[in-house]
């Protein structure tokens, strides 16, 4: 591990020197350690609250002009977008996706600081009707000291959504990347810099998330927590957010289901069952990892499924033409099996895949996979985050949507026909958070983001995901009101 290069935490505008552990990043496909990252111990980390709470009170930027935001966002997505392909070599290796997957999502990433760049400038207060001669005006203010825990699937792409929202509303920003995939999050300390960014409004900070995670959310300066990662880690953290009365944004899992209708060309809902379900090999909060297939189109639908999968393309992905890429590590692919051997005790058909594979006895691979199973097996009702989709056999419109409804996730679902009025009634009738029509993943920083039920709080994207980062102050200005309560005998006397 000496020989590797280290990428040390980004604090107060510098990278620091590396802390005494190290813990190495893995690149998935081949193995291969890429760099060592800190594992930033408590005393540490809360030194860099109590810096960042300093920074947060000077205030280099949570005082700035809305238009100094404007201009240093801006700068920052110029910045980022004149370096994709830097970005892309690097998100590739340290997750193992496949390169093409890597170059259409980054594209967009700088998209999210023009956007949130924007509404810091025009986002306005309000004047409210309050009764009487009195002026009651709303004003926004930044929260404070913000931590946001981010996971290891899209790493740039969602450090980027929630450091986008919370920049731009003026706050001081403890980044905790996941410590398999750090490295291009780290990437953006001196990015910032460079666009103008006070030191210290952005650190990054590195650990695993039962240590450094955990001693981030536990520290009571702390102003909100903003998680996107599992279930066990929002009820790890929620429990220090309500001692510290401190709100909590959770972006958490998902089981979306494709709802496939018989108005569809077989041919489409199969390009739409593969697109929704093997993106990032199944690591999505939102893959299609329940495929609801109408009776009428089924074994049509069926056939024609098995015959694409078998041909994607897994293999290197560095590789221009691979289209399955990695898992993120040796777990991964072990939760894999585990959902595979359950789904067939529990009577599941295997249509394709099913197993662990390797590049040259290197890898952490698992074969796309499509198990014909039933809407209460444990593949049908929770969370794999990997390459292995449940098939499910429906009857009608309403077992569609039923079994659409019947997990405790409410994160995305989409809804696929070509009958205008089925496509309104079904989408209107799904409980999630993001619901699709004829279209999966679709996501723009203008559209909230987030799920219902088990799937999370909050929002990320939008002027939901900004106001989120802001406390509202309400300024009551009397200009006629006269101060008489206690007089002998007052007129119109009003308290309120
Ligand atoms: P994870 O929960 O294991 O880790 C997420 C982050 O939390 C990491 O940075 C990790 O170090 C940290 N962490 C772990 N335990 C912690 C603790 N006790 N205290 C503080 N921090 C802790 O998730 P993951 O495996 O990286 O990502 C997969 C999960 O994320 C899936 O459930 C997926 O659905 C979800 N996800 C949701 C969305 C969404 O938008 N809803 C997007 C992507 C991923």
């Amino acid at each position: 591990m000496a020989d590797l290069p280290h990428v040390s935490n980004w604090v107060n505008g510098a990278y620091t020197s590396p802390t005494t552990e190290r813990i190495p990043v893995i690149n998935p496909a081949n193995e291969a350690p890429i760099a060592t990252i800190d594992a930033t111990p408590r005393e540490t980390v809360d030194n860099i609250i109590s810096d960042s709470l300093l920074t947060f009170r000077d205030g280099p930027w949570s005082q700035a002009d809305a238009s100094d935001r404007f201009a240093v966002l801006s700068k920052a997505a110029v910045l980022l977008r004149s370096r994709i392909p830097e970005f892309v070599e690097l998100e590739t290796r340290q997750t193992g996706r496949p390169v093409r997957e890597m170059r259409a999502q980054l594209a967009r990433v700088p998209e999210w600081l023009e956007y949130f760049a924007s509404l810091a400038r025009v986002h306005e207060g309000r004047v409210t009707p309050f009764k009487g001669p009195v002026v009651n005006t709303l004003t926004r203010l930044p929260l404070g000291v913000v931590a946001q825990i981010t996971p290891y699937n899209h790493p740039l792409l969602i450090a980027t959504k929630k450091i986008g929202a919370a920049l731009a509303a003026g706050n001081v920003v403890i980044v905790k990347p996941s410590e398999l995939a750090p490295l291009s999050v780290l990437r953006l300390g001196p990015l910032f810099k460079e666009a103008g960014l006070p030191d210290g409004v952005l650190q990054i900070i590195c650990g695993y998330g039962r240590e450094t995670g955990k001693f981030l959310c536990e520290n009571s300066h702390l102003a909100k927590i903003d998680l996107t990662g599992g279930l066990a880690t929002y009820k790890a953290i929620a429990p220090s957010a309500a001692e510290n009365m401190i709100p909590i944004t959770a972006e958490l899992g998902g089981k979306a289901p494709v709802c496939l209708f018989p108005s569809l060309d077989v041919e489409q809902a199969v390009k739409a069952a593969l697109f929704a379900s093997f993106i990032a090999s199944g690591q999505t909060c939102v893959t299609g990892s329940r495929l609801l297939v109408h009776a009428d189109i089924y074994d049509r639908f069926v056939n024609l499924l098995e015959r694409r999968v078998k041909a994607l393309r897994l293999g290197d992905p560095t590789n221009d033409r691979t289209q399955i890429g990695a898992v993120i590590s040796k777990a991964a692919v072990e939760r894999c099996s585990a959902f595979v051997a359950r789904a067939v005790k529990e009577g599941g058909r295997i249509i394709c895949g099913g197993n662990p594979t390797n590049l040259d006895g290197k890898g952490f691979f698992f074969e796309p996979t499509i198990i014909e199973t039933h809407p209460d097996s444990d593949l049908s009702c929770n969370e794999v985050f990997g390459p292995v989709i449940a098939l499910l056999k429906c009857e009608s419109e309403d077992h569609i949507i039923s079994i659409a409804n019947g997990t405790s996730f409410a994160l995305g679902a989409s809804v696929w026909t070509n009958d205008f009025n089925q496509a309104h009634r079904v989408a209107a009738k799904m409980e999630a958070g993001i619901v699709w029509i004829n279209g999966h993943h679709l996501n723009d920083p203008s559209s909230p983001w987030g799920g219902f039920k088990e799937s999370g709080v909050g929002k990320e994207n939008g002027q939901e995901a900004y106001e989120s980062y802001t406390k509202v102050k309400s300024t009551v200005i009397n200009h006629g009101v006269p101060p008489n309560w206690f007089d002998d005998e007052p007129e119109k006397a009003r308290y309120g």
